[in-house]
């Protein structure tokens, strides 16, 4: 809106190759207020974020979609900038009269929806020191009332060709092994869920509580076990097994909510697509999301799956999260060449093309890595879900949503989306946010699309 419809529709469409738009109408995610210095030109003048009020949600909802839960989207607030405006229903007329599609792109509340979202703080996870947590609990029926109201009401209202749904989590043995957090969840519905499934819940709770004693102390630099890490970390799981069966059902009730999206939208809208968003930390360094959602598992969930194949910014990420943080838990026997070497032959990556650590942050790995996972995500999916791979384009360096500028490098921004429709990908996704893409990337993003389709 900043940029006038019109001009910015037509720039994606000619220069950026685009035919489908994946659009968020809330803002609880909290990554859409960027700063003026990361965001892209798009030849009109840019608009400074800070200090501006915007809507926090940006269509209308009905009450009657959300009897069941006493959850409520945040109410229109007329002291804002674009107050009352309906963005799906605005952009669908200037969409259809190019061709192009609209899906919503829906993401899960991140931490801080409880002050936005009526009575989200009913919904949180409970720690295992029994405190609530940051996000919404996949077992709470109120917070499954207001997903499905919330698609039906969407899917209802406006016609919208498709969603695309992903909650950017992982299980709280994966949040543990790779950052020591303390466990969730551990509310009524999730002790609920593990009785009906004869898992013995304070088993769990020791299990969880001894690993991460030992995992924290480890990251605060305890002397390490004489038996070694591995060894004692493998002994809670022999002496506790429930943990690994209550960590699998946190990720089964996340293939819940994702069904419940599936059938809601199917429900109110037949011909709609249904797409999955698999973060980066789900399909490129999480041995156990790998491990416990299997590809028929996404499948069953939805018509596409979107992997997050952001190339470059994996470099810093893999950094930190792999060579770095798992060393101070898992790996720390290992010197940080030697855990890039796991991490590289683990994954499947040739080490011949993937960056040495001292490239690994500057450079980021190479389209081999994007053509890979998207064969692999083919592969898995077996014919019964596409592919559109996420192509990481400008994303930011930095902590947090980024703090300085890294704008891709125009040949392997190039490959990698051609050896996406290589490796099989029926499609590809501009990620991560229009507002971080500059127009030279997207002219290259939208030659790559076209040259490699014809
Ligand atoms: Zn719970």
């Amino acid at each position: 809106m900043d940029e006038g419809v019109e001009y910015c529709l037509d720039l994606l469409r000619e220069q950026a190759a685009v035919n489908t738009l994946l659009l968020s109408p809330y803002r609880y995610y909290g990554a859409m207020n960027r700063p003026l210095h990361l965001m892209g030109d798009h030849g009109v003048p840019l608009r400074d974020n800070a200090g501006r009020k915007l809507p926090m949600v940006w269509v209308r909802h009905r009450d009657s979609c959300f009897q069941d839960t006493r959850l409520r989207h945040a109410q229109p607030a007329a002291d804002t900038e674009y107050a009352g405006r309906e963005v799906f229903a605005e952009l669908l007329p200037p969409l259809r009269r190019r061709g192009m599609k609209l899906h919503a792109r829906i993401y899960e509340p991140g931490a801080g929806a409880a002050k936005h979202i009526a009575n989200f703080d009913q919904v949180l996870t409970t720690t295992l020191e029994g405190k609530p947590g940051e996000k919404p609990c996949w077992n709470s029926p109120e917070y499954r009332a207001w997903v499905a109201g919330t698609m039906r009401d969407l899917f209802q209202n406006y016609e919208l060709d498709g969603v695309q749904y992903g909650a950017e989590r992982v299980s709280p043995l994966s949040q543990l092994l790779y950052g020591g957090k303390v466990p969730e969840c551990f509310c009524p519905h999730c002790l609920a869920r593990g009785r009906d499934q004869g898992i013995d819940a304070e088993q769990a709770r020791r299990g969880f509580t001894e690993l991460a004693e030992f995992l924290q102390g480890q990251l605060l630099d305890q002397p390490r076990p004489a038996d070694g890490v591995l060894p004692t970390v493998l002994r809670v799981f022999l002496k506790y097994p429930a943990v690994l069966a209550w960590d699998y059902q946190w990720h089964v009730a996340g293939e819940e909510v994702n069904q419940l999206v599936r059938d809601a939208v199917k429900i109110a809208r037949p011909g709609a697509r249904v797409g999955r968003h698999v973060d980066h930390a789900q399909g490129s360094w999480d041995i156990v999301y790998r491990a416990a959602v299997t590809g028929a598992d996404l499948a069953a969930s939805c018509d596409y799956v979107k992997p997050i194949l952001y190339h470059e910014i994996l470099g810093p990420r893999i950094k930190g999260v792999w060579t770095e943080r798992l060393r101070k838990t898992l790996l720390s026997e290992l010197s940080q060449p030697q855990s890039l070497d796991l991490y590289y032959s683990l994954f499947g990556y040739d080490p011949e093309l993937a960056p040495k650590l001292e490239e690994l942050a500057e450079l980021g790995l190479s389209p081999d890595y994007v053509y890979r996972e998207t064969k692999r995500f083919v592969t898995i999916l077996d014919g019964k879900a596409a592919v559109y791979s996420g192509i990481g384009i400008d994303i930011p360096k930095g902590s947090g949503w980024g703090t300085a500028v890294w704008r891709s490098d125009p040949e392997r921004l190039d490959r990698a989306v051609r050896r996406s429709f290589e490796a099989g990908a029926t499609g590809v996704v501009a990620c991560r946010e229009y507002e971080e893409h500059s127009l030279e990337s997207l002219r290259v993003f939208g030659r790559a699309v076209r040259e490699a389709n014809t």
